[in-house]
């Protein structure tokens, strides 16, 4: 899902942030305010219609895109709209109609167990806690944030996927080798009031502009305070 970006320059609201480290507060303020800028509606891009199906839909995303899933998703929950209809479904079908997404068998027995876990532990509703979410097949740290954040707006972690990961390095936010790692130095970095959106800017920006192989540092908003051996430009 495309989100319009908007061109704006990120500079730190007192001079020379990097000559006080790259997590001096006005420099990471200065971020954040560019990212709000170039993203103020960034969102979740799965498609969804509840808890439920963001869950599934987060599960079937590993190793996947996001374009993707939202293309077998309608199909699925058209079949399976809910825990029990999916705690029943005949696993051939189930893994048929996932088959586009990778990795279909193990994800199809995920998907099926964590229908099973929800209605026998949890009521048939989608546990609010981390702790919870993360007993479900198929759901780690990971998968559980983005269902928290989404869904229920309660901050409890930073999702930290392929883009927030390069992203937060280069930006010299993070810098360990892990993405576990990477999210424990967010989350001392970065607000909690804004973890949630910090995510899904820099996902967004991550597969707009700060892309993998060539970052199209020309037109990036956070180029004056990005100091990337990765720069393909500078100012
Ligand atoms: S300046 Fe380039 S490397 Fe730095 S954040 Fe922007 S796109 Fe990424």
């Amino acid at each position: 899902m495309a989100t319009s970006r908007k061109k704006a320059s990120a500079k730190p609201s007192q001079s020379n942030s990097s000559a006080r480290g790259p997590l001096a507060p006005d420099r990471v303020n200065a971020i954040l305010r560019a990212l709000d800028e170039a993203y103020p509606e960034a969102k979740c891009a799965l498609t969804h219609r509840s808890p439920w199906e963001l869950l599934v839909a987060t599960i079937l995303s590993a190793q996947c895109t996001d374009v993707r899933v939202n293309m077998v998703t309608p199909e699925l929950f058209r079949r399976f709209p809910t825990p029990g209809a999916m705690a029943q479904a005949p696993l051939p079908e189930l893994e048929a109609l996932i088959r586009t997404t990778g990795f279909f068998r193990n994800k199809a027995k995920s998907i099926q167990g964590a229908a099973r876990k929800i209605i026998s532990d949890f009521g048939s509703q989608v546990p609010q806690t981390l702790a919870e979410l993360i007993t479900l097949p198929g759901a780690a740290r990971k998968t559980a944030s983005v269902v928290l954040g989404v869904s229920f707006g309660k901050a409890e972690g930073i999702v930290v996927d392929t883009h927030v990961y390069r992203v937060s390095r280069r930006l010299e936010l993070a810098k360990a080798e892990t993405a576990e790692k990477v999210e424990q130095e967010l989350m001392r970095v970065i607000p909690q009031d804004r973890w949630i959106a910090f995510s899904h800017q820099l996902i967004h920006h991550g597969r707009q502009v700060c892309i993998a192989r060539k970052p199209k540092c020309r037109e990036c908003n956070l180029e004056t305070v990005c100091r990337s051996k990765d720069k393909t430009w500078r100012s």
